[in-house]
Protein backbone atom coordinates (compact mmCIF):
# COMPACT_ATOMS: atom_id res chain seq x y z
CA UNK A 1 0.00 0.00 0.00
CA UNK A 2 1.35 3.42 -0.78
CA UNK A 3 0.39 6.45 1.72
CA UNK A 4 0.06 9.97 0.48
CA UNK A 5 2.11 11.43 3.11
CA UNK A 6 5.44 9.54 1.42
CA UNK A 7 4.20 10.87 -2.11
CA UNK A 8 6.79 13.80 -3.42
CA UNK A 9 4.93 16.30 -3.38
CA UNK A 10 6.29 17.92 -6.77
CA UNK A 11 4.38 14.86 -7.96
CA UNK A 12 0.83 15.57 -7.28
CA UNK A 13 1.10 19.52 -7.03
CA UNK A 14 -1.13 21.04 -9.05
CA UNK A 15 -3.16 17.83 -9.97
CA UNK A 16 -6.29 16.79 -9.42
CA UNK A 17 -7.25 14.37 -6.52
CA UNK A 18 -10.34 12.04 -6.38
CA UNK A 19 -10.66 12.04 -2.49
CA UNK A 20 -13.16 9.18 -1.00
CA UNK A 21 -14.27 10.62 2.11
CA UNK A 22 -16.90 8.58 4.69
CA UNK A 23 -19.47 11.54 4.24
CA UNK A 24 -22.04 9.32 5.86
CA UNK A 25 -23.11 11.74 8.95
CA UNK A 26 -26.98 12.51 9.60
CA UNK A 27 -27.90 16.18 9.82
CA UNK A 28 -28.31 16.27 13.63
CA UNK A 29 -24.28 14.74 14.43
CA UNK A 30 -23.29 17.29 11.79
CA UNK A 31 -21.77 19.78 14.34
CA UNK A 32 -20.32 17.41 16.39
CA UNK A 33 -18.82 14.76 14.07
CA UNK A 34 -15.45 12.85 14.27
CA UNK A 35 -15.83 11.80 10.53
CA UNK A 36 -16.21 15.35 9.36
CA UNK A 37 -13.44 16.91 11.32
CA UNK A 38 -11.06 13.65 9.77
CA UNK A 39 -12.50 14.47 6.84
CA UNK A 40 -11.52 18.21 7.04
CA UNK A 41 -7.98 17.34 8.14
CA UNK A 42 -7.57 14.88 4.55
CA UNK A 43 -9.06 17.64 2.87
CA UNK A 44 -6.78 20.44 3.94
CA UNK A 45 -4.16 18.10 3.38
CA UNK A 46 -4.34 18.20 -0.30
CA UNK A 47 -5.04 21.60 -0.77
CA UNK A 48 -2.19 22.56 1.46
CA UNK A 49 0.54 20.68 -1.23
CA UNK A 50 -2.03 22.47 -4.03
CA UNK A 51 -3.66 20.16 -5.21
CA UNK A 52 -7.57 20.56 -6.13
CA UNK A 53 -9.80 17.95 -4.64
CA UNK A 54 -12.68 16.00 -6.02
CA UNK A 55 -14.68 14.40 -3.35
CA UNK A 56 -16.84 11.47 -3.74
CA UNK A 57 -18.87 10.22 -0.71
CA UNK A 58 -22.49 8.48 0.14
CA UNK A 59 -24.77 8.89 2.44
CA UNK A 60 -27.49 6.32 3.57
CA UNK A 61 -29.31 3.19 2.20
CA UNK A 62 -31.36 4.36 -0.29
CA UNK A 63 -34.57 3.01 -2.69
CA UNK A 64 -32.22 3.73 -6.21
CA UNK A 65 -36.21 3.97 -7.93
CA UNK A 66 -37.73 6.42 -5.50
CA UNK A 67 -34.19 8.09 -5.93
CA UNK A 68 -34.85 8.63 -9.67
CA UNK A 69 -38.66 9.55 -9.54
CA UNK A 70 -38.84 11.50 -5.58
CA UNK A 71 -37.23 14.93 -5.48
CA UNK A 72 -38.28 15.07 -1.69
CA UNK A 73 -36.76 11.99 -1.45
CA UNK A 74 -33.65 12.38 -3.53
CA UNK A 75 -33.09 15.85 -0.83
CA UNK A 76 -33.04 13.85 2.23
CA UNK A 77 -30.47 11.92 0.97
CA UNK A 78 -28.19 14.98 -0.45
CA UNK A 79 -24.50 15.65 0.81
CA UNK A 80 -25.37 19.45 0.60
CA UNK A 81 -25.77 20.04 4.22
CA UNK A 82 -22.81 17.93 5.03
CA UNK A 83 -20.72 20.39 2.26
CA UNK A 84 -21.74 23.08 3.90
CA UNK A 85 -20.76 22.17 7.06
CA UNK A 86 -17.37 20.94 5.33
CA UNK A 87 -17.12 24.52 3.59
CA UNK A 88 -17.58 26.16 7.32
CA UNK A 89 -14.51 24.48 8.37
CA UNK A 90 -12.44 24.59 5.86
CA UNK A 91 -13.27 27.71 4.88
CA UNK A 92 -13.02 27.26 1.74
CA UNK A 93 -16.54 27.77 -1.25
CA UNK A 94 -17.06 24.19 -2.41
CA UNK A 95 -18.71 23.45 -5.98
CA UNK A 96 -21.59 21.08 -5.32
CA UNK A 97 -22.28 18.61 -8.96
CA UNK A 98 -25.63 16.97 -8.49
CA UNK A 99 -26.46 16.55 -12.27
CA UNK A 100 -28.84 13.12 -12.21
CA UNK A 101 -26.86 12.38 -15.38
CA UNK A 102 -22.90 10.98 -15.07
CA UNK A 103 -21.88 11.80 -18.34
CA UNK A 104 -22.18 15.83 -17.53
CA UNK A 105 -19.94 15.12 -14.44
CA UNK A 106 -16.55 15.93 -16.20
CA UNK A 107 -17.64 18.89 -17.65
CA UNK A 108 -19.02 20.17 -14.59
CA UNK A 109 -15.78 19.43 -12.21
CA UNK A 110 -13.57 20.87 -15.27
CA UNK A 111 -15.90 24.21 -15.21
CA UNK A 112 -15.91 24.39 -12.00
CA UNK A 113 -12.97 27.66 -10.58
CA UNK A 114 -12.83 26.08 -7.12
CA UNK A 115 -10.44 24.48 -5.63
CA UNK A 116 -13.11 21.42 -3.78
CA UNK A 117 -15.79 20.14 -5.44
CA UNK A 118 -18.23 17.59 -3.91
CA UNK A 119 -19.84 14.93 -6.07
CA UNK A 120 -23.51 14.57 -4.95
CA UNK A 121 -24.99 10.96 -3.49
CA UNK A 122 -22.70 8.25 -5.79
CA UNK A 123 -25.43 5.62 -4.13
CA UNK A 124 -27.94 7.62 -6.43
CA UNK A 125 -26.42 5.38 -9.08
CA UNK A 126 -27.11 1.86 -8.64
CA UNK A 127 -23.32 1.23 -10.30
CA UNK A 128 -22.14 2.42 -6.93
CA UNK A 129 -22.71 -0.36 -5.23
CA UNK A 130 -22.06 -3.01 -7.75
CA UNK A 131 -18.20 -2.09 -7.63
CA UNK A 132 -18.28 -1.29 -11.23
CA UNK A 133 -16.17 -1.16 -13.91
CA UNK A 134 -17.33 1.10 -16.20
CA UNK A 135 -18.48 3.68 -13.55
CA UNK A 136 -14.97 3.23 -11.72
CA UNK A 137 -13.70 4.31 -15.28
CA UNK A 138 -16.24 7.50 -15.71
CA UNK A 139 -15.36 8.45 -12.00
CA UNK A 140 -11.38 8.09 -12.53
CA UNK A 141 -11.96 10.23 -15.81
CA UNK A 142 -12.62 12.95 -12.90
CA UNK A 143 -9.33 13.40 -11.28
CA UNK A 144 -5.88 12.38 -11.64
CA UNK A 145 -4.98 10.27 -8.58
CA UNK A 146 -7.04 8.52 -6.08
CA UNK A 147 -6.86 8.67 -2.06
CA UNK A 148 -9.01 6.58 -0.07
CA UNK A 149 -9.52 8.51 3.39
CA UNK A 150 -12.49 6.59 4.06
CA UNK A 151 -11.12 3.80 6.33
CA UNK A 152 -14.84 3.23 8.08
CA UNK A 153 -16.03 2.64 4.77
CA UNK A 154 -13.30 -0.23 3.83
CA UNK A 155 -15.40 -3.07 4.51
CA UNK A 156 -17.49 -2.78 1.72
CA UNK A 157 -16.65 -3.41 -1.78
CA UNK A 158 -17.67 -0.36 -3.64
CA UNK A 159 -16.87 1.10 -7.30
CA UNK A 160 -15.69 3.86 -5.41
CA UNK A 161 -13.40 2.03 -2.85
CA UNK A 162 -12.29 -1.08 -5.40
CA UNK A 163 -12.56 -1.31 -8.77
CA UNK A 164 -11.51 2.74 -9.14
CA UNK A 165 -8.15 2.02 -8.03
CA UNK A 166 -7.51 0.01 -11.47
CA UNK A 167 -7.74 3.43 -13.14
CA UNK A 168 -5.34 5.99 -11.34
CA UNK A 169 -2.08 5.77 -9.15
CA UNK A 170 -3.94 5.59 -5.23
CA UNK A 171 -3.32 5.70 -1.97
CA UNK A 172 -4.05 6.04 1.71
CA UNK A 173 -4.84 9.20 2.97
CA UNK A 174 -3.31 10.46 5.96
CA UNK A 175 -6.54 9.62 8.04
CA UNK A 176 -6.47 5.91 7.04
CA UNK A 177 -2.88 5.90 7.81
CA UNK A 178 -3.19 6.78 11.28
CA UNK A 179 -6.02 4.40 11.59
CA UNK A 180 -4.24 1.61 10.12
CA UNK A 181 -1.70 2.68 12.54
CA UNK A 182 -3.18 2.35 15.51
CA UNK A 183 -5.32 -0.86 14.69
CA UNK A 184 -1.73 -2.78 13.60
CA UNK A 185 -0.48 -1.49 17.48
CA UNK A 186 -3.10 -3.39 18.94
CA UNK A 187 -2.66 -6.02 16.92
CA UNK A 188 1.41 -6.57 16.46
CA UNK A 189 2.98 -4.38 19.51
CA UNK A 190 0.08 -3.91 22.10
CA UNK A 191 1.28 -3.54 25.61
CA UNK A 192 -0.27 -6.25 27.87
CA UNK A 193 -2.84 -6.62 29.44
CA UNK A 194 -5.08 -6.54 26.68
CA UNK A 195 -8.61 -5.48 27.52
CA UNK A 196 -11.61 -5.68 24.92
CA UNK A 197 -14.53 -4.18 26.09
CA UNK A 198 -17.82 -4.37 24.01
CA UNK A 199 -21.04 -3.83 23.93
CA UNK A 200 -23.63 -1.94 21.79
CA UNK A 201 -25.80 -3.04 19.85
CA UNK A 202 -24.87 -4.70 16.70
CA UNK A 203 -23.46 -7.82 18.21
CA UNK A 204 -22.51 -10.00 15.37
CA UNK A 205 -19.65 -7.64 14.34
CA UNK A 206 -17.70 -8.28 17.99
CA UNK A 207 -17.93 -11.75 17.71
CA UNK A 208 -14.94 -11.93 14.86
CA UNK A 209 -13.11 -9.56 17.26
CA UNK A 210 -13.59 -11.81 19.95
CA UNK A 211 -12.41 -14.77 17.86
CA UNK A 212 -9.33 -13.46 16.83
CA UNK A 213 -8.33 -11.41 19.74
CA UNK A 214 -9.40 -14.52 22.13
CA UNK A 215 -5.25 -15.77 22.46
CA UNK A 216 -3.62 -12.05 23.14
CA UNK A 217 -6.97 -11.27 25.71
CA UNK A 218 -6.44 -10.77 29.04
CA UNK A 219 -10.28 -10.12 29.90
CA UNK A 220 -13.24 -9.37 27.32
CA UNK A 221 -15.57 -7.17 29.23
CA UNK A 222 -19.28 -7.22 28.09
CA UNK A 223 -22.00 -4.62 28.78
CA UNK A 224 -24.86 -3.64 26.16
CA UNK A 225 -26.54 -6.35 23.66
CA UNK A 226 -23.12 -7.99 23.94
CA UNK A 227 -23.83 -9.04 27.49
CA UNK A 228 -27.32 -9.57 27.32
CA UNK A 229 -26.98 -11.66 24.41
CA UNK A 230 -24.59 -14.02 26.04
CA UNK A 231 -26.84 -13.85 29.45
CA UNK A 232 -29.49 -15.13 26.90
CA UNK A 233 -27.51 -18.23 25.46
CA UNK A 234 -26.97 -19.08 29.30
CA UNK A 235 -30.66 -19.50 29.71
CA UNK A 236 -30.38 -16.13 31.97
CA UNK A 237 -34.04 -14.47 31.53
CA UNK A 238 -33.55 -11.30 30.42
CA UNK A 239 -36.82 -9.88 29.42
CA UNK A 240 -37.15 -7.86 25.91
CA UNK A 241 -33.92 -6.96 26.32
CA UNK A 242 -31.89 -6.23 23.09
CA UNK A 243 -30.34 -9.66 22.15
CA UNK A 244 -29.07 -10.99 19.04
CA UNK A 245 -30.78 -14.62 18.97
CA UNK A 246 -28.26 -15.54 16.35
CA UNK A 247 -25.47 -14.93 17.80
CA UNK A 248 -26.90 -16.40 21.02
CA UNK A 249 -27.02 -19.64 19.28
CA UNK A 250 -23.40 -19.82 17.81
CA UNK A 251 -21.88 -21.28 21.47
CA UNK A 252 -19.52 -18.35 21.47
CA UNK A 253 -20.30 -17.44 25.33
CA UNK A 254 -19.17 -20.88 25.67
CA UNK A 255 -15.53 -21.28 23.97
CA UNK A 256 -14.49 -17.83 25.04
CA UNK A 257 -16.12 -17.94 28.46
CA UNK A 258 -12.64 -18.21 30.61
CA UNK A 259 -11.60 -14.93 29.58
CA UNK A 260 -15.34 -12.91 29.09
CA UNK A 261 -16.79 -11.37 32.03
CA UNK A 262 -20.40 -10.49 31.93
CA UNK A 263 -22.60 -7.80 34.88
CA UNK A 264 -23.36 -8.96 38.06
CA UNK A 265 -25.50 -6.36 38.15
CA UNK A 266 -27.80 -4.04 35.79
CA UNK A 267 -30.07 -1.35 35.62
CA UNK A 268 -33.82 -2.04 34.25
CA UNK A 269 -36.52 -0.84 32.91
CA UNK A 270 -39.66 -2.23 31.21
CA UNK A 271 -38.79 -5.43 31.55
CA UNK A 272 -35.08 -4.32 29.41
CA UNK A 273 -31.85 -4.77 30.69
CA UNK A 274 -30.48 -1.00 29.75
CA UNK A 275 -27.26 -0.06 31.85
CA UNK A 276 -24.77 -2.18 33.45
CA UNK A 277 -25.35 -1.30 37.35
CA UNK A 278 -22.64 0.21 39.84
CA UNK A 279 -20.98 -2.22 41.23
CA UNK A 280 -19.78 -3.98 37.58
CA UNK A 281 -18.70 -0.73 36.46
CA UNK A 282 -16.50 -0.63 39.55
CA UNK A 283 -15.16 -3.95 38.24
CA UNK A 284 -14.88 -3.44 35.29
CA UNK A 285 -13.14 0.04 35.96
CA UNK A 286 -10.93 -1.58 38.19
CA UNK A 287 -9.83 -4.49 35.60
CA UNK A 288 -9.55 -1.33 33.01
CA UNK A 289 -6.74 1.21 35.23
CA UNK A 290 -4.64 -2.02 34.89
CA UNK A 291 -4.61 -2.47 31.38
CA UNK A 292 -1.85 -1.82 29.17
CA UNK A 293 -3.76 -1.56 26.28
CA UNK A 294 -7.83 -1.49 25.46
CA UNK A 295 -9.91 -2.27 22.54
CA UNK A 296 -13.43 -0.39 23.19
CA UNK A 297 -16.45 -1.27 20.64
CA UNK A 298 -20.22 -0.38 21.77
CA UNK A 299 -21.39 1.54 24.39
CA UNK A 300 -22.09 -0.76 27.79
CA UNK A 301 -25.77 0.75 27.77
CA UNK A 302 -28.79 2.93 25.89
CA UNK A 303 -26.73 6.12 27.30
CA UNK A 304 -28.66 8.40 25.14
CA UNK A 305 -31.41 8.49 27.79
CA UNK A 306 -29.12 10.19 30.96
CA UNK A 307 -30.62 7.81 33.33
CA UNK A 308 -28.92 4.79 31.35
CA UNK A 309 -25.48 6.37 30.91
CA UNK A 310 -23.54 5.60 33.60
CA UNK A 311 -21.67 2.87 33.10
CA UNK A 312 -20.70 4.16 29.24
CA UNK A 313 -19.88 7.26 30.75
CA UNK A 314 -18.10 5.74 33.80
CA UNK A 315 -15.73 3.39 31.51
CA UNK A 316 -14.44 6.27 29.62
CA UNK A 317 -14.16 8.60 32.27
CA UNK A 318 -11.72 5.61 33.82
CA UNK A 319 -9.98 5.14 30.41
CA UNK A 320 -9.28 8.96 30.35
CA UNK A 321 -7.83 8.41 33.53
CA UNK A 322 -5.99 5.17 32.91
CA UNK A 323 -2.49 5.16 31.83
CA UNK A 324 -3.42 2.82 28.49
CA UNK A 325 -3.20 2.92 25.37
CA UNK A 326 -6.75 2.79 23.65
CA UNK A 327 -8.65 2.52 20.73
CA UNK A 328 -11.79 3.45 20.44
CA UNK A 329 -14.31 2.79 17.66
CA UNK A 330 -17.55 3.00 16.44
CA UNK A 331 -20.40 6.37 15.54
CA UNK A 332 -22.09 5.66 19.12
CA UNK A 333 -19.31 5.17 21.31
CA UNK A 334 -16.74 7.59 19.84
CA UNK A 335 -19.85 10.05 20.48
CA UNK A 336 -20.01 9.34 23.92
CA UNK A 337 -16.37 9.45 24.35
CA UNK A 338 -15.69 12.63 22.98
CA UNK A 339 -18.70 14.34 25.28
CA UNK A 340 -17.06 12.59 28.42
CA UNK A 341 -13.65 13.95 27.37
CA UNK A 342 -14.99 17.33 26.61
CA UNK A 343 -16.89 17.59 30.01
CA UNK A 344 -13.88 16.53 31.69
CA UNK A 345 -11.02 19.02 30.10
CA UNK A 346 -13.69 21.73 31.11
CA UNK A 347 -13.60 20.74 34.47
CA UNK A 348 -10.03 21.09 34.57
CA UNK A 349 -9.64 24.44 33.20
CA UNK A 350 -6.49 23.21 30.83
CA UNK A 351 -8.36 22.75 27.84
CA UNK A 352 -5.56 21.75 25.85
CA UNK A 353 -5.39 18.96 27.55
CA UNK A 354 -8.17 17.79 24.98
CA UNK A 355 -6.99 17.82 21.29
CA UNK A 356 -9.69 17.58 19.08
CA UNK A 357 -8.79 14.98 17.91
CA UNK A 358 -8.30 13.16 21.12
CA UNK A 359 -4.61 12.03 20.61
CA UNK A 360 -3.47 13.39 23.72
CA UNK A 361 0.20 12.81 22.86
CA UNK A 362 1.98 15.04 25.68
CA UNK A 363 0.20 13.71 27.89
CA UNK A 364 2.57 10.90 29.01
CA UNK A 365 0.78 10.23 32.65
CA UNK A 366 -2.16 9.66 31.57
CA UNK A 367 -4.12 7.29 28.52
CA UNK A 368 -3.22 8.01 25.13
CA UNK A 369 -6.53 7.47 22.49
CA UNK A 370 -6.71 6.66 19.53
CA UNK A 371 -10.75 7.29 17.85
CA UNK A 372 -11.25 5.08 15.23
CA UNK A 373 -13.87 6.13 12.78
CA UNK A 374 -14.52 2.64 12.06
CA UNK A 375 -17.47 0.32 13.65
CA UNK A 376 -17.76 -2.45 11.81
CA UNK A 377 -14.37 -1.33 9.71
CA UNK A 378 -12.59 -1.30 12.79
CA UNK A 379 -14.11 -4.98 14.27
CA UNK A 380 -13.45 -6.54 11.13
CA UNK A 381 -9.47 -5.34 10.86
CA UNK A 382 -9.34 -6.40 14.61
CA UNK A 383 -10.89 -9.90 13.42
CA UNK A 384 -8.29 -10.57 11.21
CA UNK A 385 -10.19 -10.03 8.03
CA UNK A 386 -8.67 -8.15 4.84
CA UNK A 387 -10.91 -5.58 4.23
CA UNK A 388 -12.02 -5.01 0.14
CA UNK A 389 -10.76 -1.56 -0.34
CA UNK A 390 -7.57 -1.80 1.30
CA UNK A 391 -6.14 -5.08 -0.89
CA UNK A 392 -7.83 -3.06 -3.45
CA UNK A 393 -5.25 -0.02 -2.95
CA UNK A 394 -2.14 -3.09 -2.52
CA UNK A 395 -3.37 -4.43 -5.68
CA UNK A 396 -3.69 -1.32 -7.57
CA UNK A 397 0.05 -0.83 -6.34
CA UNK A 398 1.23 -4.16 -7.71
CA UNK A 399 -0.34 -2.81 -11.17
CA UNK A 400 1.03 0.77 -11.21
P1 LIG B 1 -21.27 1.88 17.73
O1 LIG B 1 -22.11 2.86 16.95
O2 LIG B 1 -20.41 2.52 18.73
O3 LIG B 1 -20.55 0.93 16.81
P2 LIG B 1 -23.51 0.11 18.05
O4 LIG B 1 -24.07 0.74 16.82
O5 LIG B 1 -23.20 -1.35 18.02
O6 LIG B 1 -22.25 0.92 18.57
O7 LIG B 1 -24.54 0.32 19.25
C1 LIG B 1 -24.88 1.59 19.76
C2 LIG B 1 -26.26 1.62 20.34
O8 LIG B 1 -26.43 0.56 21.25
C3 LIG B 1 -26.57 2.87 21.10
O9 LIG B 1 -27.50 3.60 20.38
C4 LIG B 1 -27.11 2.40 22.44
O10 LIG B 1 -28.28 3.08 22.83
C5 LIG B 1 -27.43 0.96 22.17
N1 LIG B 1 -27.39 0.14 23.37
C6 LIG B 1 -26.34 -0.18 24.12
N2 LIG B 1 -26.71 -0.96 25.15
C7 LIG B 1 -28.02 -1.16 25.05
C8 LIG B 1 -29.00 -1.88 25.81
N3 LIG B 1 -28.66 -2.58 26.90
N4 LIG B 1 -30.27 -1.86 25.37
C9 LIG B 1 -30.62 -1.16 24.28
N5 LIG B 1 -29.76 -0.46 23.53
C10 LIG B 1 -28.48 -0.46 23.90
MG1 LIG C 1 -23.84 2.57 15.73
Amino acid sequence: MKFLREVKKEKIKGKTCLLRLDLNIEKNELKDSLRLERAAESTRFLLKIGCRVVILSYKGQLDIGKVQRDKFYRRSYSLRPVTRELSRKLRQSIDFVDDLNPKNWERKVNQSKRRIVVLENLRFYGEENKNSIPFAHLLASLGDFYVNDAFSMSHRQQTSLCAITRFLPSYAGIGLEKELVSLNHVLKNYKKPLVLVLGGAKVSDKAGVIENLYPKTKHILCGGGVANTFLFSQNIPVGNSLVDRKIASQNIYNRFKNKIILPSDVVIKSGAILDIGPKTTDEYSRLIKKAGTIVWGGPMGHFEDKKFAKGTFEIAKTILKSKCFAVIGGGETTTAFRKVARMDADQNADKRRYISDNLRRNQRKSASVFLSTGGGAMLEYLAGRKLPALQALDDSNMRM
